[in-house]
């Protein structure tokens, strides 16, 4: 069995085989194991790191846009799933049961929640009698099971990890509002902390969450040309409050059902952002959510003063704000180079003997692989800046890269040729679920979300008057 830190080489080549390289980066930089069950996934602390930071990230969000968070229990009564018809058909085949448990048979069996609104919608029937109590705005970070056959680490097991929002309004204005909002907290989130460009726009009924209304979407491109669904908001109208019974006294008198929506991300996030930024060396991970920023690598580290003045450096950085490790193992330098590489650590700091004799430092760059120099005195500053720097580049460089690959197809041939070269593709769409089917038998590709601009003029299917202008694309 080859030892667990042999790295770098091993890894397969991104460019022909996609998928291999991905499981290499993410077993060989030690941010998943697989699990003892089929499907599950072992994050190790190196990716829990990277959830922490999104984490983070979006908490003080939903905080600022005035949600509380929230914790439900694990498991849903059978009986509640079935009180929304299209949302029961929508999970059935997902499902995981509990059947036994204290030894014996349970007289009602138990779901392990696939997402929550029935127990959540549940528990809001009891707490809201009039207007006053509304709105309802809350989070949950929890867990969710949804059995999959077929699975890849972060990006779809059957069991991970994620943030549920679920809200009660009193009007429809404001419960699209809220949709929206938070949609809008996704975007600027995968944006400013992921530097993942997404698409965001509404989704066909074929791909909307089920029991919903509407279902909104971010949609990012992957090295690989295809979509990943990164985030969705929901605007379920009424199905749910009539379902569950989520009804208020109006400041008329009046009994009426409030207007909910829910909205989610979850770990899939750090899959998009492997597969957004990594290269041949492996991980390149934006500063903003790096669970290491700079590593400090001491060059000739036996000579006098350099380990120490490597420990002031760190302790300086730190100081700084900035989240930096030094790597004081006996390995030689150039290995350490290679395994933070691997591990996509935006700044390498290198600090050796002929640096502190002239009052400098080295740094190197992950996204661009350049080098340059700083004084030692304002590292602080320099550090802070290439961080800065680091994660703009990456944003710029994948936008870039995504809207070089957006083309227009007018038939199904073209629409074809579009995705098999890793394109995402615009086209008009009629409207009819047939033509949506036919799209993705003839090109494996499926409807991502509408988009903002109504272009096309006919559908690429049929040929009849395009209704709606679609990216279509092939997807995780
Ligand atoms: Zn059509």
């Amino acid at each position: 069995m080859a030892k667990e830190n042999e790295f770098v080489s091993q890894i397969a080549d991104i460019e022909t085989d996609f998928p291999q390289w991905y499981t290499d980066v993410v077993l060989k930089t030690k941010l998943v194991d697989y699990g003892p069950v089929r499907g599950t996934m072992v994050i190790r602390p190196y990716g829990y790191a990277i959830w922490e930071n999104i984490q983070r990230e979006l908490d003080k969000r939903f905080k600022e846009t005035g949600h509380e968070n929230a914790y439900f229990p694990l498991l849903i009564p059978m009986s509640f799933m079935t009180k929304e018809a299209e949302h029961v058909e929508g999970f059935a085949p997902e499902v995981a049961v509990v059947t036994h448990a204290g030894g014996e048979k349970l007289a009602e069996p138990l779901c392990i929640r696939p997402t929550s609104e029935t127990i959540i919608g549940t528990m809001y029937a009891k707490w809201i009698q009039s207007y006053r109590d509304l709105p309802v705005l809350m989070n949950q970070w929890c867990n969710v099971m949804r059995w999959e056959k077929t699975t890849r680490p972060f990006l779809r097991t059957s069991e991970f990890l994620w943030q549920e929002g679920h809200t009660v309004h009193a009007t429809e204005e404001e419960a699209m509002e809220e949709t929206m909002k938070m949609l809008s907290v996704y975007e600027e989130v995968a944006r400013t902390c992921l530097a993942m460009p997404v698409l965001t726009g509404r989704k066909t009924e074929k791909e909307k969450f089920a029991g919903a209304v509407a279902t909104y979407g971010m949609e990012a491109m992957m090295h690989d040309g295809k979509s990943l669904q990164a985030g969705t908001s929901h605007y379920l109208g009424q199905n749910f409050s009539k379902a569950f019974n989520i009804q208020f006294s109006d400041k008329d008198g009046a009994l009426k059902y409030g207007y909910t929506t829910s909205w989610g991300v979850s770990t899939r996030l750090i899959g998009g952002i492997i597969m957004t930024h990594g290269d041949q060396r492996g991980l390149v991970l934006p500063p903003v959510i790096a669970p290491v920023q700079a590593v400090i690598v001491p060059i000739a580290s036996k000579k006098p003063g350099v380990l120490e003045a490597c420990r002031a450096l760190k302790g300086r950085l730190a100081e700084a704000g900035v989240r930096v490790t030094l790597d004081d193992s006996d390995n030689s330098p150039g290995w350490k180079f290679n395994e933070w590489e691997m591990k996509g650590v935006p700044v390498r700091i290198e600090l050796g003997p002929r640096d502190l004799e002239a009052g400098k430092l080295l740094l190197a760059r992950r996204d661009t692989h350049e080098k340059s120099e700083a004084s030692l005195e304002c590292a602080e500053a320099a550090v802070a800046a290439l961080l800065d720097d680091v994660q703009q580049n990456l944003y710029l460089r994948a936008k870039a890269r995504m809207e070089s690959r957006i083309v227009s197809a007018e038939t199904l041939d073209e629409l074809l040729d579009g995705v098999n070269q890793g394109n995402f593709v615009r086209a008009g769409w009629c409207g009819c679920r047939a033509c949506e089917d036919k799209v993705k038998e003839f090109a494996q590709a499926t409807a991502r979300v509408f988009a903002k601009e109504d272009t096309a003029e006919r559908c690429v299917a049929c040929g009849k008057k395009s209704a709606h202008t679609v990216i279509f694309a092939r997807a995780y």
